[in-house]
């Protein structure tokens, strides 16, 4: 691990990315970004206002209704995806390095999320939208219609600071592939690593007022929402956030996606294979440090394995491995912000209060005071209409839940407000398959649990609205328009 004292410092980020250039902001505010592993200030990101959102807006839909990229073929536009693609790769190791700092991630992971999966995003839906037939010719009574998929407009996607870069790429890779033209508002806590983004569009050659990033706390979010010359929002956040978006995007007849909090399950049967279940835990209940959305807080686990599980949840959470996320051995980084931190202890103290039984965990690990650091904690027994099994604490807590036979594991299952991920673990694959057909959920693993990039992705009930990646993710940034010809293009 490279020792924190010799990392570069990052740069400031005091300027915006609109039109192609960096713009100076219109006020004066800026973020301090802290390292999440120490506390320490790592730079500084200038805060956006209405009207740096107005500027940006208004490149993005200059750019699609005036400039070239308006006009471009499919072809086109894969190519400067696929340079964008590369020169995002150049870049992979810092930016890596740079997420890590800025929200605990592990470093294993943050090189697989923030250096090699933005940029094979980009190279799917190049691929993807040059093969797609983006007008189909019909016959009809009048003679033929021609059906033709068309860029949703202007995009304003708004994103958290728990996988920064992947999310945003989830948003921005489709809608560039579609035609759209974007401002992205990042998440203040993750001040620094967008503008990697711009960095990469510049170098690639992407046309100017394409992509356009501010960075801003949720009133220019809000004000990125109601602006009258945005055609979609699509984002990614909690579910309160979410509501409120969704209410205005209602109000407005505005087009958008949101992919929002979970409390996921973790279905241990009877037969289940403990090994497999151990191996499979970082990717369904601790990744990136549990400050993912798909988490898999509560786990039901068989009456007759009930003990066995506990204990082993118990010993390998104990045997996670704390500290700087730059260390490639440590399992269980720091949460992202003191404001993180403070959440996850609140959840903490409010079991420790309940009935439910603490068995690991439960508070700051010693010898890590710097930082935003917190153990591994699991609480058994809970009841699941107990807090801590209805609401998104967002850091590694999980709430061990006993069931009596299947039909009982889907009914606590599906006992919640939210439907994200999930995962159902036993020895024989078709008993699983048939539990995971039955829980409300927009993702399940069987025997393991981790995304598929190719394949839709997203929220049932309060977890959100729509589905990214995929050739679904595509579709959520075109709309169709029926053209009414006479039949002489049916013959060409
Ligand atoms: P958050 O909702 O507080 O903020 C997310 C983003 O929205 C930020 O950029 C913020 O500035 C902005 N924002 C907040 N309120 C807004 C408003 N009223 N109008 C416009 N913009 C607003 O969430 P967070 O704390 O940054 O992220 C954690 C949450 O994100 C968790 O609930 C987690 O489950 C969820 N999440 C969901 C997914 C998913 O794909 N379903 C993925 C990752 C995270």
């Amino acid at each position: 691990m490279p020792s924190v004292a010799s990392l570069e410092a990052p740069e400031d980020r005091m300027r915006f990315f609109i039109d192609g250039r960096w713009a100076t902001p219109h006020g004066a505010r800026s973020h301090q970004a802290l390292e999440a592993a120490t506390g320490d200030v790592l730079a500084r990101g200038a805060l956006a206002d209405e009207q740096d959102v107005d500027a940006a807006v208004l490149a993005a839909r200059n750019a699609l209704d005036h400039g070239v990229w308006g006009r471009t073929t499919a072809p086109e536009r894969a190519a400067v995806m696929r340079r964008m693609a590369d020169a995002l790769e150049k870049r992979a190791e810092s930016t890596a390095v740079l997420v890590s700092r800025e929200n605990g991630m592990p470093i294993g992971l943050s090189h697989m999320l923030n250096g090699g999966a933005p940029a094979g995003l980009l190279r799917m839906y190049a691929d993807l939208v040059e093969n797609l037939e983006l007008e189909e010719i019909r016959p009809s009574q009048a003679g033929s219609t021609i059906v033709r998929r068309e860029p949703v407009g202007v995009v304003g996607a708004i994103t958290p600071w728990n996988f920064p870069q992947a999310l945003a790429m989830f948003k921005i890779a489709p809608a560039l592939a579609a035609g759209c033209t974007v401002v992205l508002k990042p998440s203040p806590e993750t001040a620094l690593d967008s503008y990697v983004f711009a960095d990469a569009a510049l170098e690639a050659g992407l046309p100017d007022g394409v992509l356009n990033i501010v960075l801003g706390d949720r009133d220019a979010g809000a004000a990125l929402v109601s602006h009258p010359l945005v055609d979609k929002i699509a984002f990614t956040g909690s579910t309160e956030a979410g509501r409120a978006i969704g209410a205005e995007c209602g109000r407005l007849i505005r087009r958008c996606t949101l992919e929002l909090g979970g409390k996921s399950a973790a279905v241990f049967l009877d037969d289940g294979v403990l090994d497999t279940f151990l191996a499979g835990l970082d990717g369904a209940c601790f990744l990136n440090n549990s400050q993912t959305c798909t988490t898999q807080a509560r786990i039901l686990v068989a009456r007759s394995r009930y003990d066995e599980v506990v204990d082993a949840l118990a010993q390998y959470t104990s045997d996670m491995v704390l500290g700087n996320p730059l260390d490639p051995s440590v399992t269980c980084g720091p949460m992202a912000s003191r404001n993180q931190l403070d959440r996850v202890l609140g959840y903490i103290d409010m079991a420790r209060n309940s009935d439910a039984r603490l068995v690991s965990g439960g508070g700051r690990p010693e010898g890590l005071e710097q930082g935003w650091f917190v153990q591994p904690t699991v609480f058994a027994d809970v009841d699941n209409n107990d807090r801590l099994a209805r609401e998104e604490v967002f850091g590694p807590v999980m709430a061990v839940i006993p069931f009596n036979d299947d039909e009982d594991a889907i009914r606590i299952a599906n006992d919640s407000d939210y439907g994200l991920g999930g995962s159902v673990w036993s020895a024989d694959e078709d008993r699983a398959l048939a539990v995971a057909r039955r829980v409300r959920t927009g993702t399940i693993g069987l025997n393991y649990y981790t995304l598929d990039l190719g394949s839709p992705f997203g929220g049932m009930k309060d977890s959100g609205i729509g589905r990214e990646l995929g050739p679904e993710g595509l579709n959520a940034y075109l709309e169709y328009k029926s053209v009414y010809a006479s039949d002489k293009y049916l013959s060409a």
